[in-house]
């Protein structure tokens, strides 16, 4: 395993690969309900501690806060000492400036231990940004310092990069997570945020390196450019390495699900670092890119923070659905899995959050949640309209360019 720095204020040193534990392995009760297969995620969490990661990142929400308490149990008999134990402040139920004490206790409880190695406002973008000025929330993480109860801080982003410089501005940060990856190098904090963050001496933590899971998965003509690259790598290799590639990144986060991908990850990880690419492969990266950016439609990363809806729409797999047909071009395919989706709501008593596109009510209900913006119950329409209509892709989703 490569250790990296994590910036100027955080005297330890992080695995280049951290756990990301928002997409633990799952297993299906009574044939439908996806439940966290608690077993194998410990195991494999412990895996990945044994060979060399000590960054272990959860979240107050994820798997409908599970997550806590499953890495509390992961981190039993003697674990807990060999990680940086990392969560975030569910910044949508913060009211009053004593929430931030009251849920960070009640995460240590869920995590079985007595601090957190940095605690991180969960998601911050204009809005949820305006609450920590007028609350006063760093003061509280200063409070939660002096208490003990965590080690540093920093804060988890989603916007653009106005919104970002502004924030990096407004404190000492000692840690910030953004979305990046070479298909994000212009969207949320972008490479200028990156730079300049790593600039200021802030650790900065990269999660969705693979665009949730995208970037794994290339079209014939990607996988074309890879087949002739002067480097043979798998296309989640080719990701990663590029990430790890960047001198101002401490660590990445990747949200391993199976064992086979953390012992993948590893193998990766180990030969990884700052400026190891050649300009021809990051040309490759370049050439790749332009393929993806005109293939993926809907920039959904699958993190299911708009989930659920209340109408049963399995809001992310319609997305991927779509992106699917328009990336491999395969439309009978496509319709054929729209069409799995349950299409009513009896269906949806027996298929909870498993509803198709066209049962979306408009409630609007998820659109402040998305961190990549997306207008999902327009997008839904249109998804309807293509994969359970006559419209054709092109005239529901027209080219920029
Ligand atoms: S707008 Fe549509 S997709 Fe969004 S929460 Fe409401 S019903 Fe669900
Ligand atoms: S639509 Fe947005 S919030 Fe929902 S899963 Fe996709 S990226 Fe996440």
């Amino acid at each position: 395993m490569q250790y990296r720095k994590m910036g100027v204020r955080i005297p330890w040193e992080a695995s280049a690969l951290g756990f990301g534990c928002m997409r633990f392995p799952t297993k299906k009760i009574l044939g439908f309900i996806k439940k966290v297969d608690e077993a194998e995620a410990i195991r494999i969490l412990r895996y990945a501690i044994d060979n060399g990661v000590n960054y272990v990142d959860t979240a107050y929400g994820y798997h409908g806060g599970k997550s806590e308490v499953i890495v509390g149990k992961a981190l039993q008999g003697g674990y807990r000492q060999k990680v940086h134990l990392v969560t975030k402040l569910p910044m949508w139920k913060v009211k009053v400036a004593s929430d931030v004490e009251k849920f960070c206790r009640e995460q240590l409880k869920k995590l079985q231990t007595d601090h957190l190695d940095v605690y991180l406002f969960h998601g911050l973008n204009k809005g949820r940004f305006q609450l920590v000025k007028e609350l006063g929330l760093v003061f509280e993480m200063e409070k939660l310092k002096q208490m003990g109860l965590i080690e540093h801080f920093g804060f988890s982003f989603h916007d653009n990069f106005q919104v970002f410089k502004e924030i990096v501005d407004y404190h000492d940060w000692e840690a910030c997570q953004i979305q990046w990856n070479y298909l994000d190098q212009d969207t949320q904090a972008t490479t200028n945020g990156l730079e300049y963050a790593a600039g200021k001496g802030v650790a900065v933590v990269i999660m969705e390196p693979l665009k949730g899971g995208r970037l794994a998965n290339p079209t014939a003509e990607v996988k074309a450019i890879f087949d002739n690259a002067p480097v043979q790598r798998t296309p989640v290799d080719w990701a990663l390495q590029f990430v790890w590639n960047r001198p101002e990144v401490s660590l990445l986060l990747s949200g391993m699900s199976a064992f086979a991908q953390v012992k993948q990850n590893l193998e990766h990880a180990s030969s990884s670092g700052a400026g190891k690419l050649s300009a021809g492969e990051l040309d490759v990266l370049k050439q790749v890119s332009d393929v993806f950016r005109k293939a993926i439609l809907i920039p959904c990363t699958a993190c299911e923070y708009c989930m659920p809806c209340p109408s049963g729409v399995a809001i992310p797999r319609n997305f991927a659905i779509l992106n699917s047909y328009s990336t491999h071009e395969d439309l009978k395919r496509a319709k054929k899995e729209y069409a799995k989706l349950a299409k009513s709501k009896d269906a949806l008593n027996a298929a909870k959050d498993n509803g198709m596109a066209a049962l979306c009510s408009k409630c609007m209900k998820c659109l402040e949640k998305c961190p990549q913006a997306i207008d999902i119950p327009g997008t839904l329409e249109k998804v309807n309209a293509v994969l359970g209509g006559t419209v054709p892709i092109e005239q529901a989703f027209p080219k920029e360019d």
